[in-house]
């Protein structure tokens, strides 16, 4: 049976070796490294990621500026927030938490932060050094899995990785750093015909689509290493009552009897990203503090 990655363990050592980077920043710096979080609307998803992200900044001891705006905030105000934080020399990585409402052009919102505080890698500055190859600020998710990957130690180059799904802030981006990590990769989407094949083929399968049970057990080669980023809510049939549990698009108890390794879901994949979004404003307060440093003296 699979080697289950334990994500959370993982995440919570990164943890470890981040707070004392993020001590050592204070001391040179005289501050500690500051990320604003900007929230418009009212989302439950999002607000509760947006929380979360607060309590693992103050966890390692980066500052954490949250900004909750109503739901019809316009978005010429929020361009004037963003410019603010972009001027504000304290804040040294900025996200706005996706989805925004209907009403904000969200293209309009990336572009406008500064790509060197650009700690979810979503600016088109950030995404096109990405697909050079000569990644900056790279998107969390992705990195997160990539942390994963390495972490369990097998050589990735010349692998065939199969990356199913291609949004810009898993598929493409995940594609992208594998490629980087010199595997063979195809990348699979809703227009793909016989995906079962496909995954057949792989040495790595990553997932991030959105469907509960997509990937099943047999389309997974013996020893393949499983990464499911999905996030899906479905009912629980163990409760009666109408409870919900989180599951991935693998069938995990069919993978984990083909796959060499895989993670689970939660517990896998989802405590690496805020993981790798703690590490991407460390070094965005590194750059950006180094940069003055020098001009500075
Ligand atoms: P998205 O909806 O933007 O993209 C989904 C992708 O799946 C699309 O590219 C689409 O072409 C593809 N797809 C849809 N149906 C398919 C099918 N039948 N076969 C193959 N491909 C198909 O979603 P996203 O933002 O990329 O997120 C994907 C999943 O990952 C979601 O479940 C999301 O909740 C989860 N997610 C998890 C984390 C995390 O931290 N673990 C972070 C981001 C997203």
């Amino acid at each position: 049976s699979a080697q289950i990655i334990d994500g959370k363990r993982i995440a919570s050592e990164r943890a470890n070796v981040l707070r004392k980077r993020v001590t050592k920043f204070v001391a040179v710096n005289g501050a500690p490294p500051a990320l604003a979080v900007v929230l418009v609307g009212s989302d439950p998803a999002s607000a509760i990621y947006v929380r979360r992200k607060g309590e693992q900044c103050q966890a390692v001891g980066i500052e954490s500026i949250q900004h909750r705006l109503p739901h019809d905030t316009t978005e010429a105000s929020l361009l004037y927030l963003i410019a603010q934080l972009n001027r504000d020399a304290g804040v040294h990585g900025m996200l706005v938490q996706l989805p925004l409402p209907a009403h904000i052009g969200a293209d309009k919102v990336l572009a406008a932060i500064d790509p060197d505080k650009d700690v979810d890698g979503f600016h088109v500055t950030n995404a096109g050094q990405l697909a050079l190859g000569k990644p900056r600020l790279a998107p969390c998710t992705p990195l997160g899995c990539m942390l994963l990957l390495r972490e369990l130690g097998t050589e990735l180059r010349g692998k065939h990785a199969v990356v199913i799904g291609r949004s810009t802030i898993v598929g493409r981006p995940m594609a992208q750093l594998l490629l980087i990590a010199d595997c063979t990769v195809t990348i699979a989407h809703r227009h793909t015909t016989d995906l079962a094949a496909l995954c057949r083929a792989a040495d790595i399968v990553v997932s991030a689509v959105g469907i509960p049970a997509l990937v099943r057990g047999d389309w997974i080669r013996p020893g393949a290493i499983v990464i499911d980023v999905g996030i899906n809510r479905v009912p629980d049939p163990r409760s009666g009552t109408g409870a919900t549990r989180i599951v991935g698009d693998v069938a995990f108890e069919e993978a984990v009897g083909h796959a060499g390794a895989i993670t689970p879901v939660p517990g896998g994949v989802g405590p690496m990203t805020i993981s790798c979004l703690l590490e991407n404003t460390l070094q965005a307060a590194e750059l950006i503090e180094g940069r003055l440093a020098g001009t500075l003296g």
